[in-house]
């Protein structure tokens, strides 16, 4: 069913608004008494020296010191509490081209392509992940996957604004139901940075076309859930919920552990890589209320393992939130073995579970992104054995048209030889594994578990 505004109800403010209503002082006042003890900032990588960041509030968090240079440099005005508050990060969000240009020197085809953009999925960065990109180098990785390029309005063969088929499979407007026991619950269209090989650039944005969020949507999502005992795990996607105020997010946590038959719940974020202050206390008190709750951290590139998001993931696991990453292998990006082993062991530095590198949906623009799908099995062929198992995501194509997820593998089978398997190792190496296709044969001998026991009671 496709969701379209006019089945939606409208009663209730759609993101972001909401999440920024309450808005804080732009600095935060000391504290009066008996503030907590300070956390430890997360360590530095090596070589690396951090500005230490003593906030007069609770929340401490360390500032990286290219970060810290480009907030001086491009938002001098802005206090370092300013900068620590996510919701000044939001409303600061870099979103028009005289702001891009502002910060960075755009080639003609950026600037072309950000001044004929419309509609869904528009520009929007927080300060924060701009200070991790290049300010000249329109090549760069992060900087490719935000900046528009001419690209993007190319649509080729087998392309599609919907690739997956969530539309079809939506039970109830912002609730798609594909698998039986669980949902996928979009509950804003609202993201704080905008991806451009985003799966869902067909509905994210201030600008979504004729999708919108309300709480009456969220009320009739629930209610179907409710209707359904076979649903037990409910994944909160969006949009990204994060982005969401802590009393929505807390609303909506609520409504869904009520419901008896949901066992797990699941969040797919994006929030602690682009926008890490997001993960402030408060945050991970609400998100401990309702475990087992576990959490899907959308990275790309290993310049994203900051002494920032290490304190957020920090703080996130130190929750006890179980965490796994989501990774999209994109072209000119993250499609080496090495950037990919790179980033695989910072997030287990980090307390993150590689999960899942997916091949890139072929959404409508999105060609100049993919890579060969032989390309994916080459960078799982350079982990797999290479490094610790722990390090080695699921690569998945998740299937056009609304199949699921399809798990990819090199082949190690290399063949059968009689009542052998031949195996191939990691290096190449062949080796034999009985495999008899008539069975081991022990099936057809009688038991022998009398005459053991007997002979052990005999000695
Ligand atoms: S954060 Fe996720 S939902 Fe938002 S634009 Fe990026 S990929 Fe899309």
């Amino acid at each position: 069913m496709r969701v379209r505004s006019s089945e939606v109800a409208q009663e209730e403010a759609s993101e972001p608004p909401d999440s920024l209503a309450v808005r804080p002082p732009l600095s935060l006042k000391p504290p009066l008494t008996n503030q907590p003890a300070a956390q430890p900032a997360a360590p530095a990588p090596a070589g690396r020296t951090l500005v230490p960041f003593r906030p007069r509030g609770p929340e401490r968090f360390p500032i990286s010191p290219e970060t810290e240079r480009f907030r001086k440099r491009f938002y001098a005005e802005a206090s370092r509490e300013n900068w620590m508050d996510w919701r000044w990060q939001l409303r600061r969000r870099i979103k028009s081209l005289a702001e891009l240009e502002r910060v960075f020197a755009l080639s003609e085809d950026e600037r072309n392509a950000v001044h004929q953009h419309q509609g869904a999925l528009p520009v929007g960065i927080t300060p924060y992940y701009a200070s991790r990109m290049s300010l000249t180098d329109a090549t760069e990785p992060l900087r490719r996957t935000h900046i528009p390029v001419g690209q993007e309005y190319l649509k080729m063969p087998g392309e599609a604004d919907d690739p997956l088929g969530e539309d079809g499979d939506a039970a109830v407007p912002g609730l798609v139901h594909r698998y039986p026991d669980r949902v996928l619950f979009l509950v804003t269209g609202f993201c704080s940075t905008y991806c451009r090989y985003c799966t869902r650039s067909r509905m994210v944005g201030e600008a979504g076309g004729e999708y919108s969020f309300s709480r009456g949507q969220w009320d009739q999502a629930i209610a179907y859930i409710e209707a359904n005992p076979q649903i037990r795990d409910v994944l909160l996607s969006g949009g990204d919920p994060l982005t969401l105020a802590d009393d929505k997010l807390d609303y909506l946590l609520g409504r869904l552990r009520a419901i008896k038959h949901v066992e797990f719940l699941r969040i797919g974020t994006k929030v602690p890589v682009v926008m890490p202050m997001r993960v402030t206390k408060a945050l991970t008190k609400i998100l401990k209320k309702y475990h087992p709750l576990w959490m899907s951290l959308h990275f790309t590139h290993p310049a994203e393992l900051t002494p920032e998001v290490t304190e957020a993931t920090t703080r996130l696991a130190d929750a006890g939130i179980p965490l796994g990453s989501q990774t999209v292998l994109l072209k000119g990006v993250n499609d080496e073995i090495d950037v990919m082993k790179k980033l695989m062991h910072g997030l287990l530095m980090r307390r993150v579970k590689p999960y899942y590198l997916y091949q890139c949906d072929p959404i409508s623009g999105s060609a100049h992104f993919r890579t060969s799908v032989g390309k994916g099995l080459e960078i799982i062929e350079g982990l797999r054995g290479h490094t610790t198992g722990y390090a080695v995501p699921q690569y998945v194509i998740d299937a056009p048209g609304g199949g699921g997820k399809i798990p990819l593998l090199p082949e190690y089978v290399v063949g059968r030889d009689g009542d052998d398997l031949i195996l191939r190792n990691f290096e190449g190496g062949q080796y034999r594994y009985p495999d008899p296709q008539g069975g081991t044969g022990v099936e057809k001998m009688p038991s022998q578990t009398g005459a053991v026991k007997g002979a052990v009671r005999g000695s």
